[in-house]
């Protein structure tokens, strides 16, 4: 996993999976570029990374915003002078107030589809000329579990279906340039996005009411992961630093599942 003196942007970093991907990056030798809507949580983050004894950035982009991410990739090129690794991990499972509707409203479906596709195209058109230029690149993109197996009323799992098709496409762009890009799906994490689906949960799933969140993030486990035992943010750090490293020079267009055996295809 040699990613030493690699300059790495992460979107999303500021909290959950975003910040695992950070710190396990610097420790394995990256300076960060530590990208999110919340600028304090990235500035946070930031100060761990520097801990760690790698440099890093911390700066505000809201995916959905062209100006925002241009501006974040100047940012980072005029400190760094190039980008070797994106991690397009940015996303929100539902618009304001989602955890309290058994419906997905209109709005949850927009803010879905532009922050986890939209938003992760974005960033990606805006890196893409400085990897191209020097014939080298590796992208990643967060998916999910919930990207492999389509559910009822689900405009999240459609969008994470939609983050493996981008990767193969990009993939198939790219791959003449030397650019690697896959995907990690992720399983279950308890993060604050997993936080407002407990909620969800023991509202509108029968065999959920009157749990407590670490309750029914339990029964999840115990129900839907083979293995028995959630993921962390560390686990898909360790796979996105082996997806970023020159040892997975040939792997390009995948999408990995890091999901205790939730899915297998
Ligand atoms: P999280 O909600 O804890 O963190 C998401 C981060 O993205 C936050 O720091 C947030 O501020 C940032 N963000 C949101 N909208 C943004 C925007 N418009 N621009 C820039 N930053 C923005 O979520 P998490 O659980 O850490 O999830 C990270 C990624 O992993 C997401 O893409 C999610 O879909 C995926 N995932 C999570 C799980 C899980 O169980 N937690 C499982 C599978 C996939």
């Amino acid at each position: 996993m040699d990613i030493t003196n690699k300059i790495a942007i992460v979107t999303g970093a500021g909290r959950g999976i975003g910040r695992g991907i950070s710190l396990v990056f610097a420790q394995n030798g990256a300076d960060i570029v530590v990208a999110d809507i919340n600028v304090e949580d990235a500035q946070s983050v930031a100060a761990e990374v520097e801990k760690l004894g790698r440099k890093a950035l911390a700066l505000h982009v809201d995916v959905t915003d062209q100006e925002s991410v241009e501006t974040m990739v100047h940012e980072a090129i005029s400190r760094f002078g190039r980008i070797d690794i994106l991690v397009n991990n940015a996303g929100v499972i539902g618009a304001e107030g989602w955890e309290d509707r058994d419906v997905s409203s209109e709005e949850d479906w927009d803010v879905i589809y532009e922050v986890n596709v939209k938003g992760m195209n974005r960033v990606t058109r805006a890196v893409i000329p400085y990897m191209k230029e020097r014939r080298y690149g590796k992208i990643i993109n967060i998916s999910s579990q919930a990207g492999r197996q389509g559910a009822p009323d689900n405009p999240y799992a459609i969008s994470k279906a939609g983050v493996i098709s981008l990767t193969q496409g990009s993939a198939t762009e790219l791959a003449p340039y030397d650019i690697n890009v896959n995907a990690i799906c992720p399983g279950i994490l308890r993060t604050p996005m997993w936080e407002r689906i407990a909620v969800r949960q023991e509202q509108f799933l029968e065999s959920s009411q009157g749990l407590t969140p670490a309750e029914v993030f339990d029964k999840n486990i115990r129900e839907r992961i083979p293995l028995g035992r959630e993921q962390t943010p560390e686990d898909i750090g360790y796979t996105a630093a082996f997806l970023a490293s020159d040892y997975a020079k040939n792997i390009t267009g995948q999408a990995i599942n890091v999901s205790g055996g939730s899915r297998m295809n």
